[in-house]
C-alpha cells in the first residue's frame, strides 16, 4: 500500500535496534502493516543492525542466554517479525492487543463523538485507539515529548496536509495542532505519546488529566 506521511529515520532506527517504549513499537508495527515504503527503509536498517553486530566486539554470555532471548521473543505481543499483509480495519500487531472489531472495544467519550480505548503497555509511553466522527475535530493542543499518530480508517486534515490509511504524523513539543476529521467516514487513529498533552483551554486540562491524555 502507498503512504503519502512516513516515519522519519530515528524511529525506524529505534525500532530496529529495539530501543522504542512498547506503546512506540506497537504503532511502527502497525505502520510497517500499512505501508510498502517504510517496510522497505526498515529491512535495510534491519540488515545495517545485523552488519553492525557482526562488527562487534564479542561478549562472555551466560548458558542459558539463549533459551531467555527465545523466550522473551515468543511472548512479547509486539514482536518484530515481518508484518503480515493487513486486511481489517486493525493491522495485525495491532490485533494482538485488541482483536479485529473496533465495535468491541470499550471506547470512553472524550465528547462532541471523540472516543478513547486505551491499550494497556508497558510503562515509558501510552498507546490509544482514537475515534473521531466525520467531520469532528479533536481539541488543540501542544505536546511535552513524542506523538506518533497512525490513521487506519478515514481522513484527517492538519495544518494543510490530509492523512489517510497508514500514513503517520509525528508531533514534537515544538507542534501545536488541531487535527480535523474530513467529512463522508469516521477516522480512527492508533496514537501514541510519550509525555502528557498540553491544553490551552481549563475545561480540556482538567479532562486531560481524568483520561490520561
Ligand atoms: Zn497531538
Amino acid at each position: 500500500m502507498t503512504t503519502t506521511h512516513h516515519l522519519n529515520e530515528q524511529m525506524l532506527l529505534g525500532y530496529s535496534a529495539g530501543v522504542l517504549p512498547e506503546a512506540f513499537n506497537l504503532v511502527v508495527a502497525s505502520h510497517l502493516c500499512l505501508s510498502d515504503d517504510a517496510r522497505a527503509m526498515q529491512c535495510c536498517y534491519d540488515a545495517l543492525g545485523g552488519a553492525v553486530l557482526n562488527k562487534c566486539e564479542k561478549e562472555k554470555m551466560s548458558l542459558n542466554a539463549l533459551s531467555l532471548t527465545l523466550q522473551q521473543i515468543k511472548t512479547c505481543p509486539c514482536d518484530t517479525q515481518a508484518p503480515q499483509i493487513c486486511t481489517g480495519i486493525f493491522p495485525e500487531p495491532l490485533q494482538k492487543y485488541v482483536g479485529d472489531k473496533p465495535e468491541a472495544l470499550r471506547w470512553r467519550s472524550l465528547g462532541k463523538g471523540v472516543r478513547q480505548a486505551i491499550i494497556p503497555t508497558a510503562k515509558g509511553a501510552t498507546v490509544r485507539l482514537l475515534f473521531v466522527p466525520a467531520g469532528q475535530s479533536v481539541p488543540d493542543h501542544g505536546h511535552r515529548g513524542t506523538e506518533l499518530t497512525l490513521v487506519l480508517q478515514g481522513v484527517y486534515v492538519d495544518h494543510g496536509n490530509r492523512y489517510g490509511r497508514g500514513d503517520i504524523e509525528i508531533a514534537t513539543p515544538k507542534t501545536t495542532h488541531h487535527p480535523i476529521a474530513e467529512t463522508g467516514q469516521d477516522c480512527i487513529c492508533l496514537t501514541a505519546t510519550d509525555a502528557p498533552l498540553r491544553f490551552s483551554r481549563m475545561l480540556h486540562r482538567l479532562l486531560a488529566r481524568l483520561l490520561r491524555l
